[in-house]
């Protein structure tokens, strides 16, 4: 297509991508300059050029993602357009870059990539004639003799009038631009009108692509049209109201929304050019109550009136668009199976059948009736036993969005009801910021550790959490930021806690506590394998096939470096064996294997674990014999590898060695962390009869402290104690010290009581407490033994220490019950009624007194 007459572009161009539109000849653009290659180019070849010709460059589509435009030169579009640098604006803010004002000539063909670097350099093939000047009369005969294209351009320049003759012809672009329509050369008017109206690139870059003219007139025609039905259109709707705001609101209240498309580029856009019209019409479509949407119209109406600069303008505008953003009308579509449910929850959690019931139990009356306004579910146990994720497995059964909201250390009411929005830096509560996380107004909402609620001057927040809670009010809870009630009944709360003790009690009061115990060992190794080592394995991208820790091993884990009632250390731990064995399978080492244990540990670990476990676990240790060909995966944790990787034991079993002298005894304790075993010392001195008791105690324990003094003094004839004086009194001439170790815990509570007189039993008589018992239950003055609670979190506690034989008070052997079998098969328990029968369960060979002739320990289970 190149022609002998007219202008030739050089045929060597440098050329310039771009990702910021379509260059068509005839029109001008602005091309900000930013990557390296084209400043490259701006530099050597705009900024020094001297001749007409070196301020020619060929602009071509970057159709690449600029976010993944990176060194290396991308595919080049074909056809481009030779430009003409008509200006060059450099600046250095933020960052150097430079300012292109171009103005298209002619298509040009990429014909031969001369260089790459750097910037590109291409020979090319011109395409388009340029022509210095044509006369209309040329012109026409330049379109006329070949008849088709002659009546299509006929049809173009028509359409191209009519469009012109729809505009203001007071504005002057338009009057020059109608000027033009009569001057330009018919076959450049494709090209001038693509530009003018409103294309997209795409459409654009076909228009680029049509060489051939009739082709060209073709793709563009069907733009011209519909930019002039589209004015139509916008004229028909706009005729009423002058007004431009008003004028946007009639467009829409007439359900047509003037696309882009249908605007001409000069009359600017309505929709990036007033936001606070878009604004406006979020507001109106969230679907809010009336009396929000009221507060959010004359915000609105504010926010119009001001300047942009102002500090309150980007309130009233943050305020507006959390408005907006809020879910007045949007939730989730329940999807409850109870059967499924069930399956999701024995899936998701091993053991914990009766907490699983009573979960089921829950959805199923919900089921039956949509709408509850029952108690709220609280979850109390120690740490890590799952109390959050059943809260998760909750969300999922239903088919609901969850987010936890941490309450540890909340004590200001504005973190749960906003700041007034008066303040600087005010913002929306944790509640409605969850619901705006989850964009849903009807989410599983965990409000984790509401016993850790705190309290100061500035409000409670648990009588804020009171109204959240509560279903006769929360249908138009009221955060301060928001200041316009929302409406929560839709909301699914969830609480979790360590105590009950310390939750507010009006809270207590509308909750329904279901107590989450602590796991055996046996459980614990179960959920290990089944859950944690699986999730840590896919955390740190292993497979079984790399990894596998058999049976055994997490028992020593369990053992040896953790003590806790849930299973949250034991999941840190396995992490880091799995951080460990990551490095060395990315290193592509094996462990430092002992030479015999592997061969041992895994088919245990085989045995007892599940069928395909355990398979696997036997594969290597198969080859692991044969040292031609050493087995690096999979990675097998035996004990010495773990003691490689977690370092020295961090538990031993230490109940028999500190039992070696008289007046030491193990009492069995409850804590919010779970049961915990604990040592009860005691000493005596000449002195003057005086009791002193360390140990951070509380009043319920001193009292229990002096009860057991005083039964065990006017019992001492009948045990025949001796004091330090020889006489039958244990306080005459002697002090006595009591003391309960770990000092920096407080402890309360009257179960410690039978330690106690079996401490102080075993220092006046000077006989050895069993090292292997364990002790719990209330007394009185009169030496009876009183129930106490948390038997279960205890006799797991005594288990995981190793005791054997654990004293409980008689009234507590219905609690016995809740113990899994396994435990109970491995430890005596012995029920006592009084404390005769704690003494002699205690003593190796019984503790007889002279009134009382030796009573056999009553062992109730040794199944
Ligand atoms: P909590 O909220 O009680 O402190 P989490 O719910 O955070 O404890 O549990 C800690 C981890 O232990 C989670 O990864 C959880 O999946 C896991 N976990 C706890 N109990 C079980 C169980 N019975 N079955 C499976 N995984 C459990």
């Amino acid at each position: 297509m190149s022609s002998n007459s007219g202008i030739q572009i050089p045929s060597r161009l440098p050329l310039l991508l771009t990702h910021e539109g379509v260059l068509l000849p005839g029109s001008t653009m602005r091309i900000s300059v930013e990557t390296a290659r084209n400043m490259h180019l701006v530099k050597s070849r705009l900024l020094k050029g001297t001749s007409l010709k070196s301020t020619i460059i060929g602009v071509i589509p970057n159709t690449r993602d600029p976010e993944h435009d990176t060194e290396d030169l991308p595919t080049l579009h074909s056809i481009g357009t030779a430009g003409l640098a008509v200006q060059v604006v450099g600046s250095n803010w933020p960052k150097p870059h430079y300012t292109l004002l171009i103005t298209g000539l002619c298509r040009f063909r990429v014909a031969q990539l001369l260089k790459e670097g750097p910037f590109p350099v291409a020979e090319v093939e011109q395409l388009d004639k340029l022509e210095q000047y044509t006369s209309p009369e040329e012109m026409s005969e330049a379109a006329g003799p070949d008849g088709e294209l002659g009546e299509l351009s006929q049809r173009f320049y028509q359409a191209a009038v009519q469009l012109v003759g729809m505009l203001d012809m007071s504005v002057p672009v338009v009057a020059k631009l109608r000027r033009l329509l009569d001057s330009l050369p018919r076959e450049t008017l494709p090209d001038v009108l693509a530009s003018m109206i409103h294309t997209s690139n795409k459409e654009k870059l076909q228009v680029l692509d049509a060489v051939s003219l009739e082709e060209r007139f073709k793709k563009t025609l069907p733009l011209l049209t519909r930019q002039i039905e589209g004015l139509k259109l916008l004229q028909k709707t706009r005729k009423p109201r002058r007004d431009d705001d008003k004028r946007v609101l009639a467009v829409r209240k007439g359900g047509v929304l003037p696309g882009r498309q249908f605007s001409l580029d000069e009359e600017g856009d309505d929709e990036d050019g007033d936001d606070t019209a878009v604004l406006e019409r979020k507001v109106k479509g969230v679907n809010m109550p009336e009396p929000a949407l009221r507060v959010c119209l004359k915000e609105l109406k504010r926010l119009k009136k001001m300047p942009q600069s102002m500090p309150e303008y980007a309130l009233t505008r943050n305020y507006l668009d959390l408005m907006v953003e809020l879910p007045w009308s949007k939730s989730t579509t329940d999807c409850l199976d109870i059967h499924a449910a069930r399956v999701l929850l024995d899936s998701d959690h091993y053991a914990m059948e009766k907490l699983k019931r009573r979960v089921l139990e829950y959805l199923a009356v919900r089921q039956l009736k949509s709408t509850l306004k029952g108690p709220i579910l609280c979850f109390v146990g120690p740490p890590g036993v799952g109390k959050t994720s059943v809260g998760r497995s909750i969300a999922r059964t239903l088919g609901r969005e969850f987010h936890r909201i941490a309450l540890g250390g909340v004590c200001d009411q504005s973190d749960i009801r906003g700041h007034r929005r008066t303040y600087v830096g005010s913002m929306p509560g944790r509640i409605i910021n969850g619901l705006k996380t989850v964009g849903v107004n009807n989410p599983v909402f965990l409000l984790d550790e509401v016993d850790k609620l705190g309290k100061s001057l500035q409000g409670d927040p648990a009588s804020a959490l009171l109204e959240v809670l509560d279903p006769e009010q929360n249908h138009s809870f009221t955060d301060h930021y928001l200041n316009v009630a929302f409406d929560l009944s839709q909301v699914l709360f969830i609480a979790t806690a360590n105590s009950t003790a310390t939750i507010p009690p009006a809270l207590l009061d509308r909750m329904e506590v279901l107590q989450v115990q602590g796991y055996t060992q046996e459980e614990k190794v179960e959920i290990a394998h089944r859950h944690l080592i699986p999730h840590q394995l896919e955390q740190h991208g292993l497979t079984p096939q790399q990894l596998q820790i058999p049976q055994d091993t997490t028992q020593d884990i369990i053992s040896k470096y953790t003590r806790e009632a849930g299973v949250r250390s034991l999941e840190r731990k396995i992490g880091a064996i799995c951080r460990a064995v990551a490095v060395k399978v990315a290193e592509g080492h094996n462990v430092t294997k002992s030479e015999a244990a592997p061969a041992e540990s895994a088919p245990q670990g085989a045995e007892h674990g599940e069928g395909k476990r355990g398979r696997r676990a036997e594969e290597p240790d198969g080859v692991s014999g044969d040292m031609a060909v050493p087995p690096d995966m999979p990675i097998v944790i035996d004990h010495i590898a773990l003691k490689d990787i977690l370092g020295p034991h961090v538990f031993e079993m230490e109940v028999s060695e500190r039992l070696t002298l008289p007046g030491v005894a193990v009492g069995l304790a409850w804590t919010p962390l779970g049961g915990e075993i604990m040592f009860v010392e005691a000493s005596r001195m000449e002195g003057e009869g005086q009791l002193t008791l360390t140990g951070q105690l509380g009043d319920v324990m001193k009292e229990s402290a002096h009860l057991a003094m005083s039964w065990l003094r006017s019992n001492a004839k009948n045990y025949q104690l001796t004091n330090l004086v020889g006489g039958s009194d244990p306080l005459e001439g002697t002090d006595i010290h009591l003391h309960f170790p770990a000092g920096a815990v407080t402890k309360d509570g009257p179960s410690a009581g039978v330690t106690m007189v079996t401490v102080l039993a075993s220092l006046f008589s000077g006989r050895l407490v069993r090292s292997d018992v364990a002790m719990t239950g209330e007394i009185t003055l009169r030496g009876l033994v009183l129930p106490v609670g948390g038997i279960k979190d205890k006799v797991l506690a005594a288990h995981r220490a190793g005791v054997k034989r654990v004293i409980i008070p008689k009234r507590n052997e219905k609690d016995l019950e809740e113990i899994p079998a396994n435990v109970r098969k491995e430890l005596d328990f012995v029920t006592a009624s009084n404390l005769d029968e704690v003494l002699n369960a205690a003593f190796d060979g019984g503790f007889p007194g002279m009134s009382n002739p030796l009573t056999l320990p009553h062992i109730v289970s040794k199944l």
